[in-house]
């Protein structure tokens, strides 16, 4: 599900946005102890991952529905296919509200079955008893008028175009619409018969078997799917739309039709706004590892909405204001893999639905726009000052942006810890694992503990099941040894508890060019040192934003001030090899004239690097090759000090 606040709070952040820094495309040499924990973090807490199940297991929906388009009403049947969980089942409980039920039946005897309504729930008797793993049907005979909850209607005054009638369930308002059992953790095949005026087009979920006019003047639409779904991803749109259709061609030439239902003046622009579809789902099967799952994917404009978009399952409501939004088709789009094939077992997992929902709209920004692209969207969906719950369980109206925004941050973090290739592991091992199932948050935790190779129970402790966000204060200082130069780099952690423990990108600046560290900052007050080969000119910290922090301030910067040389010294020049710069240094402990000559293996004096009189301290001095008449091989440089003369060998590698 995508909010319209999402939408306005985000095209104010991409605004005003900065263009980030290109990814430095450098090897870094993981220090594997940055990414383990520390004994002294939270110790792991048990939670339950046995799946959620109930006294029956419903196998599928047969639902027959006719709506008069004119007002609320709606009239409904739904066959009921379920299987007994327990030994003796006499008697099941349906979710149903503000409805009237007219009659219930044994679907396959026809023998009418005793029921009664309360606030919550329809129980029907079902007059025999159901063996564990024995299956019955029952059909459901119900009406209901209820508007604006589960189901909606307007006329076409009210929503400015045409009359439109549409369901929106999440989480828990199928039950208005259709007597059901409706927890996320109960899948189920369906099928859809949807009669309508003629002239009206009902969208649903999975593919369009038929559709007969009937000698009433009224349509019926019937849609089916074989693929398991929730309850509160199934729906029904009915406007008099214009139908655009459009495919998604695999590597392998088989096709996923891709319809789209909007009002016909929307039409030209639209197919405009959902060009990249196809490109969306090549992407995301690309990433993700794991096919496109579903028969179709489709989108349904309406209008009015209170949301910027449902993922309904091969048919995603959108918000008719919104069709232009591309972060919004693209959420809903990946919703398709991580919610409605995988989904959260309850709405205590749902950043599993919405956390990779969003963080796809940042990889499809990424597909875009590359790295810049990522951190540029990443930095827009900060909003810190908001985040106050934990990720795990949230409060109602549980679609707050800890579970959309906080969790995008929390797989953005993951995939750094992982590594490219170990996160598209982790995203393909656990799509395939859960794939048409139902998941929660220990699970995935588990299976990302699985690829990763250990614990993360630091790494879950603190982001999904803990609060706040670090900020960090930084300082460095430099100081040299002979050719090596080492900082000496100082973090502390500004914010209220909790501290956090998080393996940080430190990006060092040298004439040489920019070395990266990782290391683990996870006190409150943390020193570590970074060892280069020429000096530091800057120490950037996360410079890609890789790691969800308030802020990381820079507080100062003082350089140690070295001793006075004692003594004349020619140090190895580095790097060596070298192509085509390499470093000279040297030290004086009295003025001195100086001369620092280059030579060939036959003693030719090839460039003359210093030749002027120098006072006591360290020089360094960058030899470049430019001509051609260095070829490769071995050359000599000689530092000359007044009575001091010392020659040390380099080798050009071209
Ligand atoms: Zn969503």
């Amino acid at each position: 599900m995508w909010f319209k606040r999402v939408v306005v709070g985000l095209s104010l952040v991409l605004a005003c946005c900065p263009v980030g820094a290109q990814w430095v495309d450098k090897h870094i040499a993981r220090d594997e102890n940055a990414y383990r924990c520390g004994s002294h973090l939270l110790g792991s807490v048990e939670r339950a991952t046995r799946a959620k199940s109930h006294e029956y297991d419903v196998l599928r929906y047969k639902l027959a529905l006719s709506l008069s388009m004119t007002d609320s009403r709606l009239q409904g049947d739904n066959r009921i296919r379920f299987r007994s969980n327990t030994s003796a089942l006499s008697r099941i409980a349906l979710t149903a509200k503000s409805m009237t039920v007219d009659s219930v039946k044994d679907a396959l005897s026809n023998a009418a079955l005793p029921f009664s309504l309360d606030a919550d729930s329809l129980y029907i008797t079902l007059g025999k008893s159901y063996a564990m793993n024995d299956t019955g049907e029952v059909a459901v005979f119900y009406r209901t008028t209820t508007n604006r909850r589960g189901y909606y209607f307007y006329t076409a005054q009210e929503s400015g175009t045409e009359p439109v009638g549409y369901t929106m369930s999440e989480p828990y308002d199928a039950r208005y619409w259709m007597p059901c059992y409706d927890e996320p953790f109960d899948k189920a095949t369906a099928e859809m018969s949807i009669t309508v005026p003629q002239g009206f087009t009902a969208a649903s979920i999975g593919r369009l078997e038929s559709r007969v006019d009937n000698l009433d003047g009224t349509t019926t639409f019937h849609w089916a799917t074989p693929f398991l779904t929730t309850t509160y991803l199934m729906c029904v749109t009915v406007s008099r739309y214009a139908v655009l259709q459009d495919q998604y061609i695999r590597p392998s030439h088989d096709t996923i039709p891709i319809v789209n239902y909007v009002w016909r003046r929307d039409s030209a622009a639209a197919r405009e706004y959902f060009r990249n579809i196809a490109a969306g789902i090549r992407h995301f099967e690309t990433v993700f590892g794991v096919p496109y799952p579903f028969e179709k994917y489709g989108q349904a404009a309406v209008r009015p909405f209170s949301f910027g978009g449902m993922e309904h399952q091969t048919m995603t409501t959108l918000n008719q204001n919104l069709l232009s939004n591309e972060s919004l088709v693209m959420h809903e789009l990946a919703h398709h893999w991580w919610g409605n094939m995988t989904t959260c077992e309850s709405f205590a997992d749902l950043w599993l639905n919405e956390g990779f929902a969003t963080y796809s709209e940042a990889l499809w920004q990424e597909y875009l726009g590359g790295r810049a692209a990522l951190k540029r969207y990443m930095l827009g969906r900060k909003r810190i000052s908001s985040w106050r719950n934990p990720i795990y369980n949230p409060p109602a109206p549980l679609f707050i942006d800890e579970v959309y925004g906080k969790a995008a941050w929390v797989l953005q973090m993951l995939r750094k810890i992982f590594g490219e290739e170990k996160f598209r592991e982790l995203l393909r091992v656990y799509g395939n694992r859960y794939k048409y199932s139902v998941v929660n948050t220990a699970q995935f935790q588990q299976t990302a503990e699985e690829v990763y190779g250990g614990t993360l129970s630091w790494f879950f402790n603190q982001w999904i099941f803990g609060t706040g966000v670090p900020r960090y204060d930084y300082s460095w200082t430099k100081s040299q040894s002979g050719t090596v130069w080492t900082v000496a780099l100082r973090v502390r952690q500004t914010q209220p508890d909790p501290i956090f423990a998080m393996p940080i990108e430190f990006a060092v600046q040298t004439a040489l060019g920019k070395q990266l560290f990782i290391r683990r900052i996870e006190s409150r007050d943390t020193t570590v040192q970074l060892t280069l080969n020429a000096e530091p000119q800057s120490v950037a910290f996360d410079e890609d934003e890789w790691v969800l922090k308030e802020s990381a301030n820079l507080v100062s910067v003082a350089r140690d001030e070295p001793t006075k040389p004692t003594q004349f010294r020619l140090e190895q020049n580095y790097p060596n090899p070298f192509n085509p710069n390499t470093v000279i240094s040297y030290q004086l402990p009295v003025t001195s004239h100086v001369k620092l000559v280059v030579y060939d293996v036959l003693g030719r004096e090839l460039q003359t690097l210093v030749n002027t009189r120098q006072s006591a301290g360290r020089y360094r001095i960058t030899f470049t090759v430019t001509a051609n008449s260095f070829g490769s091989g071995i050359y000599f440089y000689r530092l000359q000090a007044g009575t001091f003369s010392e020659t040390k060998k380099m080798i050009l590698r071209k």
